[in-house]
């Protein structure tokens, strides 16, 4: 298990170099595409916003591996990362969250949130969503199942816009080919089971980053510069895909 963790290793670094060219390529075609059209008809600006959720927080800490390792952190961890790099190449993000903490009481439109604060949580990043009028939607978690043999990234995409299934399949494509070339994944359309995706009217992905049930990618996703990469990769593919889908349209 070690000597296949070391090659991980060794692989992810080799992967980061090569990540790095091609975020620089996606990044400036994004940054040259958004030029040509941040500028629209009635000459205000045509800004490009994304909204980055990290999942869960406060007392719901998600799933979580062997050694203790909560979804909730690793998800901040990989949104903070992914936004730096989206804001670096000049595409405002805004995250749902950036403290360890639930939102059921955002709003404050209840006096007791007893029994309901999951679903508060969960109503309260789709409102803030709608009302930063974000273009785009990415929520990002951890993936857990009850046989430790499944691994790697999986992206479900919202049923309710044809951009969604693109972004997703952007993300997976990307992390596949410069990360996880044994993950054959496909993307899914998210069930009703998926609250924010079921209900999103724009492009809205939710990326598993990967299973703490499996203990080689738990010890891979421990690791600051794996999550790092991994970020980078998201980055790229987000970036890739807002740069078509501001050239469509
Ligand atoms: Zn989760």
């Amino acid at each position: 298990m070690k000597a296949k963790t070391k090659y991980l290793s060794g692989f992810v670094s080799l992967s980061l170099v090569f990540f790095i060219a091609a975020g620089l390529f996606a990044g400036v075609q994004g940054i040259l595409s958004r030029k040509q059209n941040t500028i629209a008809a009635d000459g205000k600006e045509d800004s490009i916003s994304i909204v980055i959720d990290p999942g869960h927080g406060g007392e719901d800490g998600g799933c979580s591996s062997e050694e203790g390792l909560l979804e909730k952190d690793l998800n901040l961890s990989i949104s903070a990362d992914v936004c730096a790099i989206l804001n670096a190449a000049g595409y405002p993000t805004v995250m749902t969250r950036t403290e360890d903490m639930l939102l059921y009481d955002m709003y404050q439109d209840r006096n007791d949130y007893k029994g309901y604060k999951k679903i508060y949580d969960l109503k309260n990043r789709m409102r803030f969503t709608q009302e930063t009028q974000a273009k785009y939607f990415v929520s990002i978690h951890m993936n857990k199942f009850t046989d430790p043999k499944y691994s790697g990234l999986q992206v479900y995409y919202s049923p309710n816009d044809a951009g969604s299934m693109r972004m997703a399949d952007m993300i997976q494509k990307y992390v596949q080919k410069y990360i996880q070339p044994e993950n054959d994944r496909q993307t899914k359309a998210s069930t009703k089971g998926i609250y924010l995706l079921h209900r999103m009217n724009i492009p809205a992905v939710l990326v598993e980053c990967g299973f703490l049930s499996n203990s080689e990618e738990a010890e891979l996703l421990a690791d600051a510069s794996y999550r790092k990469t991994l970020s980078l990769g998201i980055a790229c593919a987000i970036m890739e895909y807002c740069a078509g889908s501001s050239a469509d349209g």
